[in-house]
C-alpha cells in the first residue's frame, strides 16, 4: 500500500492549533519545502521529506492505510481512533512515536457549577455529551460506571445548558470556555500534547534511515527548546557558591580570562533562565551575565 519507499511522507494538520508549530519544528529540524499552488502537499527540498497538509482527524487513518508514514497529531485524537479502533476488534496500525512538547490540553469530564461534586459515582445513570466516545466508555467501563454516551461533533460544552447532557467529556487547556458555559472540571482521562505518529513496526526501507536521522533531530530540537547558554565571568574562588545556582546546566565550560583568578563560563541551562536566577549569580560573585537562545544541539 505505502507509496513512495524512497521518500517519506508526514501529514500535519492543514489549518488549526497545530498547523503552525508543526511545520515550526519540522523546520528546525532543516527539513524545507517547495510549496504546491494548493498546499495540500510540499514536496521536500533540502531532505526527501514531503508533508501532506490534512485535517487532523484524518492523520491516524492516512498512517494505518500507509498513505502516510508519520503524522503529528494530538494525543486524543491518536488515542480515541485507537480506542475505536479495539473496540471494533481491529488491530492497532500507530502508535505514539514521541511527545512533541506543544498543543497541551487534557481530556477532561466537567459538570455544572451547581454540582456538589462527590466523585465518579455521581455519573452513574447520566448523560454524558463528548466528541471522545471511545476513549469515555473505556474510562467508564474501567470505573465500573454505567452511563450514557451522548456523541456530539462539536460544541460539547453548551450541551448541558440545552439540555442534550447532563455533564460533559471534552478537551480542556485555560478551563476559560468550561467557566463561560457555567461548568467546572472533576477528574482527568487523558493529559494531552501534539505527538509524533508513526507505524507499530519500524520501516523496513530507506524511510527507516529517514525517520532515524528526523528522530534524532527531533530531540536535539525539543530538548533545546527552553534551554539557555548562559554565559558570565567570575572569580575562581567564587566558583563553588556559583555552581550550585546551575543545577540543571550540563557541565560548565571554565576558561581562564586573565591571571589565575578570573573566569569565564558557559553554561547550557535546561531550565529556565530568569531575572531572580541572574540576580542569584550576580550577588554570588557573577558579572557580565548574557543569556542566549540555542538552535540546535546534536548530543
Ligand atoms: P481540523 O480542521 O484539522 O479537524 P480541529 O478543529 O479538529 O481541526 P483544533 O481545534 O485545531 O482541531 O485542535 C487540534 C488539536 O489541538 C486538538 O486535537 C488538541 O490535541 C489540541 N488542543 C490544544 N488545546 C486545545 C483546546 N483548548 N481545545 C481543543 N483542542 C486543543
Ligand atoms: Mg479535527
Amino acid at each position: 500500500v505505502a507509496q513512495g519507499r524512497d521518500r517519506l511522507r508526514i501529514a500535519i494538520q492543514k489549518s488549526g492549533r497545530l498547523a503552525d508549530p508543526a511545520r515550526a519544528l519540522l523546520a528546525s529540524c532543516g527539513l524545507s519545502w517547495r510549496e504546491s499552488r494548493d498546499r495540500l502537499f510540499c514536496y521536500g527540498e533540502t531532505l526527501p521529506v514531503d508533508l501532506l497538509l490534512v485535517r487532523d482527524d484524518d492523520i491516524p487513518g492516512l498512517i494505518a492505510d500507509g498513505v502516510c508514514d508519520l503524522g503529528v497529531v494530538g494525543r486524543n485524537v491518536l488515542q480515541e481512533q485507537g480506542q475505536d479502533r479495539v473496540e471494533s476488534g481491529r488491530v492497532p496500525a500507530y502508535r505514539e512515536w514521541r511527545a512533541l512538547g506543544f498543543g497541551g490540553c487534557r481530556l477532561d469530564i466537567a459538570v455544572p457549577d451547581a454540582w456538589d461534586w462527590q466523585g465518579p459515582q455521581q455519573l452513574g445513570g447520566k448523560r454524558i455529551a463528548t466528541s471522545y466516545p471511545a476513549l469515555l466508555r473505556q474510562w467508564l467501563q474501567a470505573q465500573g460506571i454505567a452511563a450514557d454516551v451522548v456523541l456530539l461533533s462539536g460544541s460539547v460544552e453548551i450541551a448541558p445548558r440545552l439540555g442534550q447532557a447532563d455533564a460533559i467529556c471534552d478537551l480542556v487547556s485555560s478551563g476559560a470556555t468550561l467557566s463561560a458555559n457555567q461548568l467546572k472540571p472533576v477528574l482527568t482521562l487523558l493529559q494531552s500534547e501534539a505527538v509524533l505518529a508513526g507505524p507499530v513496526e519500524a520501516f523496513d526501507d530507506v524511510r527507516g534511515e529517514l525517520a532515524d536521522l528526523l528522530l534524532r533531530r527531533l530531540d536535539g530540537a525539543i530538548r533545546v527548546r527552553k534551554s539557555k547558554l548562559l554565559m558570565f565571568q567570575a572569580s575562581r574562588n567564587d566558583l563553588p557558591t556559583l555552581l550550585p545556582l546551575l543545577p540543571d546546566a550540563e557541565a560548565p565550560t571554565v576558561m581562564q580570562v586573565d591571571g589565575a583568578d578570573r573566569m569565564a563560563l558557559q553554561a547550557l541551562c535546561h531550565g529556565a533562565v530568569t531575572w531572580q536566577r541572574l540576580e542569584d549569580l550576580k550577588r554570588a560573585g557573577a558579572s557580565g551575565l548574557m543569556v542566549l537562545p540555542v538552535e540546535g544541539m546534536l548530543a
